[in-house]
């Protein structure tokens, strides 16, 4: 089953070096969830072939431009394609994005679908389950930025263990059976055995796990939030020498970025929101590869999957 991250813009503030800025869609299985909307969001969602569809909720981590106005375009498009489907909207300040939105889309007629507002706003040491189907829950974190500003965290749920196809005949399990022993609990046959789980089935993966985290300021009190994840995104707008004016403007430095990374001990650290004073991203990679080797830039068009693990027995 899919769960991948596409970052489709990467750069903070303007479109400059040839990135846009932010946005992102995270795959699990057909569903498509759309992080942060920049300018160029639908450009390149065009470029490398993601369509429209399955898009039903959109995260935002704040109501700063770069993250934003790729949205009132998208809206615009949904509503030209005839959609039907009702769109969730998550962001802190919820009320101020209906009303700007409202106000924006109001001369172009109705939308011809439903925008679902939801408050993500999270204030410090709370971490707020905004939305859950089947497959995954996604939290809003609080990140240290100039404006309300939420981080989130997506994790798959645990899944019921495997059957083992053979011993299905082995025993003659009937479905009540096999749903039995898939959720841990032990089969009794007929002749009065009882069977442990563990010999009918095989453990489930590990449920994978991503975590957004743009724009922030270096703050520590993430690093529960986001320990462990399989894939962490932190802005790294500025190279460690600009760390006073990284704080003066509430950004990170990739440095810290990868403390971060280090501190929660995550399996991979994806850096981006790039100041646009960086044409070559080479120095933000190398310094954050000091601290955590296991960083890759964030790159618009890469594709970065998360693969099944086993599950530790
Ligand atoms: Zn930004
Ligand atoms: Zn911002």
């Amino acid at each position: 089953m899919k769960f991948s991250l596409t970052i489709l813009g990467v750069n903070s503030a303007i479109p400059a070096n040839g990135r846009v800025p932010t946005s992102q869609i995270l795959q699990v299985q057909s569903e498509k969830f759309l992080i942060d909307c920049g300018e160029g969001c639908q450009i390149r969602m065009d470029q490398y072939g993601i369509g429209r569809s399955y898009i039903n909720q959109i995260f935002l981590s704040h109501l700063h431009g770069d993250h934003l106005f790729g949205l009132p375009g998208l809206l615009y498009s949904f509503s030209l394609n005839r959609r039907k489907q009702a769109l969730h909207l998550y962001a802190p300040q919820s009320e101020l994005l209906r009303q700007m939105l409202l106000n924006l889309l109001s001369a172009q007629g109705e939308l011809g679908f439903e925008l679902v507002f939801h408050d993500a706003a999270a204030s410090p040491g709370n971490v707020r389950l905004v939305f859950e189907n089947e497959l995954l829950s996604v939290h809003s974190f609080p990140l240290v930025h100039r404006v309300p500003t939420v981080g989130y965290l997506f994790r798959e749920k645990q899944r019921p263990r495997n059957i083992i196809p053979e011993k299905i005949s082995e025993y003659g399990l009937t479905v009540e059976q096999i749903l039995e022993a898939k959720s841990g609990e032990q089969v009794r046959l007929p002749d009065g055995r009882a069977l442990d789980p563990e010999e009918l089935t095989l453990p489930p993966p590990e449920p994978r796990s991503y975590a957004y985290a743009s724009d922030t300021m270096y703050s520590e009190d993430i690093v529960p939030v986001v320990a462990g994840v399989d894939l962490l995104y932190h802005e790294a707008t500025f190279a460690h020498d600009l760390a006073d004016y990284a704080a003066e403007t509430m950004h990170s430095t990739a440095r810290q970025a990868a403390e971060i990374a280090l501190k929660a001990r995550v399996k991979k650290l994806i850096l981006g929101h790039y100041s646009s004073r960086y044409k070559e991203l080479a120095p933000l990679l190398s310094e954050a590869k000091e601290v955590f080797p296991n960083t890759v830039l964030g790159e618009e068009g890469r594709v970065y999957e998360v693969p099944f693990r086993s599950a530790r027995k």
